[in-house]
């Protein structure tokens, strides 16, 4: 069935240029693609081949379901669990899923190494260090509580990670500090892991500013949808943006200065004025918190949303634009047109959120067809 009034468009072409990219770039260490939360709400079925073909060693999730979707897919991949599992969970991983769990307690170390005798195999797992993110894992200094996790003979130690708290920020004083902080744990490691084993620390930000020169694996999420992943810092200009949402102008109104547009009543023309209504609103995702504040761009031009974003239709001030526009005309929310640009880092910044979370949106009404 075809729906007409709303199109979240994703590009399996440019995910796939933006993980080469991302592969090139980070040579010769392996690469896992961080497909999380439905694939940061691009679609994890549709895209994990291409994942896979663009070069990915790992895919990144956190769910079971997830990682039944990539095994029924019989897609030839390493999977990280990139939180804490649940004891149910590892129960399911171990029989049928084959995750690389990560850990970071002894409780759950001392599980899967039981687990792993019980099934007469060694279960492969990351050790978590916790430099500062806050989460999970293991300090630097538990020594002796990483020693016994080095000794138990159910697990195989094929990964010893961290992740950053703030490598996304202008300061990268404590993604250094962190960075130190892990070598620490490392070092202490050293002796009691494979030498082959994956040390890893860097997300998108830091792949995209900081060296890895000596890690063997990055985990990357954002960089790979093409949206932005620093505000204080561009993205190289070889990663496009995968998603873009668009709709069409469901009516053109010629309102008279000083009507009232919307529930509340929060915004009063302030002149004669041409208002287009679109047929989406937060019901498809579109951010009710873009009230007043939303920018959406017909024939080229930006057009600000005016008053509160409904369940269903969005209201937009075309007044400035000087052509006609009509009935069913194309209206990008995020994307491209002419020579104007909305990002989801725009969108993001209007409503005091991150880009991942309007991506999650748009993905979460499985409204996506694929290109
Ligand atoms: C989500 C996640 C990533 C990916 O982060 P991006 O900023 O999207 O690249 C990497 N590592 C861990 C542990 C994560 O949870």
């Amino acid at each position: 069935m075809n729906q007409h009034h709303i199109e979240v468009i994703v590009s399996a072409d440019k995910f796939k240029n933006n993980i080469s990219y991302i592969r090139e770039r980070v040579q010769p260490s392996e690469l896992c693609v961080v497909m999380k939360a439905n694939a940061y709400g691009h679609g994890l079925k549709d895209l994990a081949p291409t994942a896979v073909a663009a070069g990915a060693d790992y895919i990144g999730i956190c769910t079971n379901p997830e990682a039944t979707i990539i095994r029924d897919l019989g897609l030839d991949v390493k999977l990280l669990r990139l939180r804490m599992a649940l004891s149910q969970e590892l129960q399911e991983s171990i029989e049928s899923l084959n995750i690389e769990e990560q850990i970071g307690s002894i409780e759950a170390a001392n599980y899967l190494s039981e687990a792993g005798i019980n099934k007469g195999k060694k279960i492969p797992v990351h050790i978590n260090i916790d430099t500062g993110m806050g989460r999970s894992g293991f300090y630097s200094n538990q020594i002796d509580e990483l020693k016994r996790v080095c000794g138990l003979s159910g697990i195989d130690i094929v990964g010893i990670m961290t992740h950053f708290a703030s490598s996304d920020g202008e300061d990268l004083d404590f993604t250094r500090k962190q960075i130190e902080d892990f070598y620490k744990a490392r070092e202490v490691l050293k002796d009691y892991v494979d030498h082959k084993v994956l040390t890893h620390t860097h997300n998108s930000a830091a792949t995209v500013r900081v060296s890895n020169e000596s890690n063997r694996l990055v985990r990357v999420g954002a960089a790979c949808y093409g949206v932005r992943t620093s505000q204080d810092f561009e993205n190289p200009p070889e990663l496009e943006p995968v998603m873009s949402v668009k709709t069409r102008v469901a009516q053109v109104r010629q309102v008279p200065k000083g009507k009232t547009i919307g529930y509340g009543s929060l915004f009063t023309t302030q002149r004669d004025s041409l208002i287009a209504s679109l047929p989406v609103g937060f019901g498809e995702g579109y951010p009710r918190s873009l009230f007043n504040k939303g920018i959406v761009l017909i024939k080229g031009y930006r057009c600000p949303v005016v008053g509160r974003v409904s369940l269903n239709i969005t209201t937009v001030d075309i007044t400035d634009i000087p052509e006609p526009v009509e009935w069913g005309d194309e209206v990008v929310l995020i994307g491209t047109q002419g020579s104007e640009e909305i990002t989801f880092e725009e969108l993001a910044d209007k409503f005091a959120s991150v880009h991942t979370e309007i991506n999650l949106m748009a993905g979460f009404m499985n409204q996506v067809s694929y290109v």
